[in-house]
């Protein structure tokens, strides 16, 4: 298991899905606001990385930081194995970036400092080198470009210690993970419907909860904007609003070896894109 951590900005969810190569983290030229924790499993010869991105972690004001480390975090950064921390030299060592430091700075694993946006200028690399005792490597990657993350992926693979797999050798990410599950539904939707709808509608999870049976119980809506596709959405009978169900929960199920209950509800919603976030 393995920490990425930074200022928000930096391309954290960018390289995630860069190591990983699927779109499992919310790339946004602004903060992030989810609240799950995103592994990215990276599957390998060598064996497997689990990768634990922590969005909306570092985003709030500096003095507040630490206050706001909250169980989420704290669970997310308990039992790591080593932290990749990423930095951007486009920018200033600034406050944010000083407490994540500090943060790194105390945890007893190993390190490494991974140089993002290698393909801007970086005119502010030494503010960064001034930590570079701390790391056991330093890597300058383009997440954007997909450049030396091989070196990245070595790296990493030499500094993890040998433990079983965590994740079945086909699953790159968790369930937990709302917006991977979306993107499946959102996936069947396309391959259930014609053309037109899949533009109308958005897919949103409202919560993933494993109950102690071990059945994993997933609410998601498919919004739509008119009663029409609405209709057409869950078909003759509720026939279509099944097949992309069933379709969906076999995925969900093969690729996280897990039992799926998912609950699917259509819902007209014209201006579904401010109804949830
Ligand atoms: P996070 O907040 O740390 O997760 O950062 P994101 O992955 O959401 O990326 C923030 C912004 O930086 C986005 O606009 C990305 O496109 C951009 N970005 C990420 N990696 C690179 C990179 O290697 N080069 C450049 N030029 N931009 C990048
Ligand atoms: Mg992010």
């Amino acid at each position: 298991m393995v920490a990425i951590v930074g200022r928000s900005n930096v391309g954290k969810s960018t390289l995630l899905n860069a190591l990983i190569g699927s779109k499992i983290a919310i790339v946004s030229p602004k903060p992030q606001t989810t609240r799950h924790i995103i592994h990215g499993v990276l599957h390998d010869d060598r064996g497997q990385i689990v990768f634990v991105d922590t969005p909306g972690v570092f985003k709030h004001a500096p003095d507040r930081l630490t206050a706001r480390l909250n169980e989420k975090v704290k669970e997310a950064l308990s039992g790591i194995d080593a932290v990749v921390y990423v930095v951007d030299a486009t920018r200033h060592v600034g406050d944010e970036e000083r407490i994540v430091h500090r943060l790194v700075a105390v945890m007893d694993k190993p390190k490494i400092l991974v140089f993002n946006k290698a393909d801007r200028k970086q005119p502010f690399k030494d503010e960064y080198l001034a930590w570079q005792e701390e790391f056991d490597d330093v890597i300058e990657v383009s997440a954007l470009q997909g450049t030396s993350l091989k070196r990245l992926v070595d790296a990493v693979f030499a500094v993890l210690p040998e433990s079983v797999a965590l994740y079945p050798a086909d699953q790159i990410t968790n369930i937990e993970n709302r917006f991977w599950v979306e993107e499946i539904i959102r996936e069947k939707i396309y391959m259930a419907m014609d053309k037109e709808i899949p533009y109308t509608t958005a897919v949103k999870v409202e919560s993933t909860e494993e109950r102690p049976n071990g059945l994993v119980y997933v609410k998601a809506f498919i919004m739509t904007t008119s009663p029409r596709y609405k209709k057409m959405i869950i078909g003759h009978g509720g026939a279509k609003i099944r097949e992309i169900g069933s379709a969906a929960r076999y995925e969900l199920e093969a690729v996280t070896g897990k039992k799926i209950f998912l609950d699917i509800e259509v819902v007209v919603e014209e201006r579904w894109m401010e109804r949830f976030e």
